[in-house]
């Protein structure tokens, strides 16, 4: 049997992309083969498919760091023929193969059964980026936030930002968008948005190492000086979830906003998330309420339309989520 996927390889202009069609004797060793419906368009596929970053060490490879199918074979109790699964993070698309194929075969151990509600596109309508969202929204949550409260979201209009935005809004923050397409105010506010500022008015180094209490906490795609400038001005004992680095990956801060104002700086990695904590995710995202409004907002595209849009994601041009039909 055969099996069409993009596939990647190393050419002497760097890395180049093609549709083809591979055979299943050259899929991975897994204890799950999966039919894979849909993947997404993340940052770091960006990064994958423009060589970006090393994170792929063995050509050719097929990128996608998420995918959503049904098993067609399986040689692990806990997956059986015709289960829906999906798949985020555990490097699937950088060390290993990845969602942008019609077919996967994976570790049981990085799989999720869908909950009955969600289809496997709308999982991919959330895809990483929504799923990260929520992890980075529970945390928060853990560590203080409550209903009502004000939630900072930086990258307002990429995918990880506009999740956010519809988690936050959809369990009662009042949610502040920043970003830097202002022409797109009125989708944000549509997707739960209270407030939209222009992120050129956080994006400066901050010149003094604490400023106004503002924010009850913050999910953050943007990283550098955005984040430095959020520690400043976040209120007292709360906290930034940092998500993203589609601003920079340094950070210059002062360690003041942690002693005069107990502010915490949590870490959130999708990746290598523990597999109770990815049920628990799910569960949650299910229960918001909020999918419809993500999935309204996503653009689903054809396999070989990921090749062009790769470069636009990392100019930060794509808006919202964009979902992969995989056929
Ligand atoms: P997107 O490209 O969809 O979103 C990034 C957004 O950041 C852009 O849409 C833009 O929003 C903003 N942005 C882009 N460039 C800059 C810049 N130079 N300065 C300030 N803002 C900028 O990417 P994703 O949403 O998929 O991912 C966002 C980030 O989160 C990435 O860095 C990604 O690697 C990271 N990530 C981390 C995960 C984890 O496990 N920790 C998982 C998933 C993603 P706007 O136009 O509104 O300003």
């Amino acid at each position: 049997m055969t099996f069409k996927a993009l596939l990647l390889d190393q050419g002497d202009g760097g890395v180049t992309s093609q549709i083809t069609q591979l055979d299943d004797s050259q899929l991975p060793d897994g204890d799950v083969t999966v039919e894979v419906e849909y993947s997404s368009l993340n940052y770091k596929d960006g990064m994958v498919m423009s060589g970006i970053g090393r994170l792929v060490r063995e050509y050719p490879h097929i990128p996608g760091v998420d995918l959503a199918g049904t098993v067609s074979e399986s040689s692990d109790d806990r997956f059986a023929v015709g289960d829906r699964v999906v798949l985020t993070g555990w490097r699937v698309g950088e060390v290993w193969w990845g969602g942008y194929s019609t077919r996967a075969k994976v570790k049981a151990d990085w799989l999720v059964k869908l909950p009955d509600s969600i289809s496997t596109h709308d999982a991919m309508a959330i895809g990483t980026a929504g799923f990260t969202a929520m992890q980075a929204l529970i945390a928060l949550e853990r560590h203080g936030l409550a209903a009502g409260d004000s939630l900072l979201v930086t990258g307002a209009s990429g995918g990880l930002g506009s999740s956010a935005i519809v988690w936050g809004g959809v369990g009662g923050y009042a949610v502040t968008a920043s970003t830097g397409r202002l022409e797109n105010t009125d989708e944000l506010k549509a997707l739960g948005a209270s407030e939209v500022i222009d992120r050129a008015t956080i994006a400066e180094a901050p010149t003094r190492p604490l400023s106004s209490e503002t924010w009850a906490g913050c999910i953050d795609a943007v990283g550098g000086d955005t984040l430095a400038n959020v520690l400043t001005t976040l209120r007292s004992r709360a906290s930034v979830a940092a998500c993203g680095l589609a601003g920079g990956n340094g950070l210059n801060t002062t360690v003041i906003p942690f002693l005069l104002r107990g502010v915490n700086l949590l870490g959130i990695d999708s990746v290598m998330c523990p597999a109770d904590h990815r049920s628990e995710v799910w569960a949650a995202m299910e229960a918001s309420g909020g999918i419809s409004k993500l999935v309204g907002m996503s653009t689903t595209v054809a396999l070989d339309e990921v090749i062009a849009l790769a470069p636009e994601i990392l100019a930060g041009n794509v808006k919202g989520r964009t979902v992969v039909e995989c056929v």
